[in-house]
């Protein structure tokens, strides 16, 4: 299935938001991965994708980056493809750290790091991904990803091995996880696999297919194929929204409303189910390690569309529908 336009309002809305932000120079390059230090902090896209194939974009939306924590999502999806909720849930919790996202945070007796979307939890739910070597794992990983975004994506294996160089923190989350028993498979594999699924490249674009692959209960709207159940596409999403933003997710559902994870290299997905995916790209983070402008850019719209997944259906202002590429329908309430 081929994409087509969104409406003009939405064109405009991502326009008017990338020229608006493109001059805040707040926030930091990370240091601690040596690759994504070196990065123009300049750099600024927005794309979104609707579950009917409806696709804009704009700024450096094509420019490819590595998918960092955004694939923490996807590998949560491939473990609940492979072992049930139940199974995933013996090994990692549902609870939000409030601490940072590498943070040591297991819980007393069991052992399970609180969520599968910081650096602790991710690691065990891609050991939990059933394959005979970790080779095969990655490469189930790496499907998982490349079919949310409708086609094949690489590993960066410069950003792989970089940060592979410098992962004490994350090889001791690990052992620590070994000696407690939630992490049973080897630490080195782990690590890799963890490592180079972070490493995967991907644009702004191809955030917004895979959020919207999200939005549409797990059928992706380029290829139309089907990833993953919409169980599985509602399981994930529900952690998205207490655990994404990392420390920042109250705050986040406060003043965006929708389910969203953020990545260290600066990209955003957030998705909307039945409505839209949304993916985002600008690299210099705040203090909760979120994109400072995708941040700010995704406030600024969902108060354009009152996206918030809590708000009354007519109070919603998105362009839900689409025909022949020239009409706009809105949900109810006025048109934006
Ligand atoms: N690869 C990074 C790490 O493990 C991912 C962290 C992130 O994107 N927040 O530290």
């Amino acid at each position: 299935m081929a994409l087509r336009p969104l409406p003009p309002s939405v064109d405009e809305a991502l326009q008017t938001v990338h020229d608006e932000l493109l001059e805040v120079d707040d926030g930091e390059l990370p240091d601690y991965i040596p690759p994504l230090a070196k990065v123009d902090p300049r750099q600024f896209g927005l794309a979104v994708c609707t579950p009917d194939g409806g696709f804009t974009a704009t700024g450096d939306h094509d420019v490819a980056f590595s998918v960092q924590s955004i694939s923490k999502v996807f590998s949560l999806a491939l473990a609940l493809v492979d072992r049930g909720l139940d199974g995933v849930l013996e090994h990692v919790g549902v609870e939000p750290s409030g601490e940072s996202f590498n943070a040591i945070s297991l819980e007393e007796g069991t052992g399970r790091p609180d969520n599968p979307l910081i650096n602790a939890g991710a690691m065990v739910t891609s050991s939990l991904v059933k394959a005979d070597s970790a080779e095969e794992r990655f490469d189930r990983i790496r499907a998982m990803l490349s079919a949310s975004a409708g086609r094949e994506l690489e590993v960066d294996e410069n950003v792989f091995e970089q940060e592979l160089e410098v992962a004490d923190h994350n090889r001791a989350l690990a052992h620590f996880m070994r000696s407690a028993g939630s992490l049973t498979a080897d630490v080195d594999e782990t690590l890799e696999v963890y490592l180079r699924q972070c490493a995967v490249l991907v644009t702004a674009g191809d955030l917004a297919v895979m959020a919207a692959t999200l939005a549409a209960g797990g059928r992706n709207p380029l290829t139309d194929e089907r990833v993953f159940s919409s169980d599985v596409a509602r399981h994930v999403l529900t952690v998205m929204v207490t655990c994404g933003m990392y420390d920042a997710s109250g705050e986040w559902m406060l003043r965006v409303g929708s389910p969203a994870k953020s990545g260290v290299s600066g990209g955003i997905i957030t998705a909307s189910p039945g409505q839209f995916g949304l993916g985002l790209f600008s690299p210099p983070l705040d203090e909760q390690g979120n994109s400072v402008r995708a941040v700010q850019a995704c406030e600024r719209l969902a108060e354009r569309f009152s996206w918030h997944t809590l708000a009354l259906p007519e109070d919603r202002r998105l362009p839900v529908e689409l025909e022949d590429g020239d009409s706009e329908t809105v949900s109810g309430g006025d048109s934006a």
